[in-house]
């Protein structure tokens, strides 16, 4: 099954992800993941990209389909895989189809931006594993460090509040269109974001159909 997870950034996209992949045994692709991966390792695209996300403006769409392009041609694709924070804007979703990649589900997470101001503040990622946590809605068992690999969380510099607005304005205006694109072709599917993470994933699977 070849999934897309939409929705605003903070909306809970990669902890739904995270269920989802281990329930379907595929893997998570998160270019926003991916990104922060070469961020920290200094490659070249990873200091290009640092600029637009620091700034919660999206990374140029050449940059980001090569991402893709180069993932998905792993063998692990290929009984399936979920898309998160991948397309983002029209001309994304147009060289998807182009690569001949046929996507079964887009899964839309609603929530307001209202919600996602007050969410995003209470964010921890691993910068190990990239696991993500809420401190109200999804706490790590032990507080501040990572359930997976026992590393301290972090806040991404980017959930800080003014960079967070200017996400959502982006989100409003690139991404967005993007459920008519996909609404065109029959495929989308809204999932009401819930306050508990189980209760999302619940109403997530019926969408998904598992
Ligand atoms: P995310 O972790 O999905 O919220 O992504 C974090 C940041 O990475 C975004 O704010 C963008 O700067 C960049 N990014 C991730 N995915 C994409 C994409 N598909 N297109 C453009 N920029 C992206």
């Amino acid at each position: 099954m070849n999934i897309i997870l939409f929705g605003p950034p903070g909306a809970g996209k990669g902890t739904q992800a995270e269920i989802i992949s281990k329930a379907l045994n595929i893997p998570t692709i998160s270019t926003g993941a991916i990104i922060r991966g070469a961020v920290k390792e200094g490659t070249p695209m990873g200091l290009s990209a640092k600029s637009y996300m620091d700034a919660g403006a999206l990374v140029p769409d050449e940059v980001v389909i090569g991402i893709i392009k180069e993932r998905l041609a792993k063998d692990d694709c290929k009984e399936g895989f979920i898309l998160d924070g991948f397309p983002r804007t029209v001309p994304q979703a147009i060289a998807l189809d182009n690569m001949g990649v046929q996507i079964d589900v887009v899964a839309s997470l609603e929530v307001t931006d209202e919600a996602i101001v007050e969410r995003m503040s209470g964010r921890r990622v691993c910068p190990a594993c990239g696991a993500t946590f809420h401190v109200v809605y999804n706490p790590s068992s032990t507080g501040d460090k990572c359930d997976v690999c026992g590393v301290d969380l972090l806040i991404r510099d980017d959930d800080k509040p003014e960079v967070v607005l200017n996400r959502l304005a982006t989100y409003h205006k690139e991404t967005e269109p993007l459920k008519d694109y996909y609404s065109g072709k029959g495929i989308l599917k809204s999932v009401p974001g819930q306050d508990k993470v189980e209760e999302t994933t619940a109403l997530m699977k019926a969408a998904l159909g598992i």
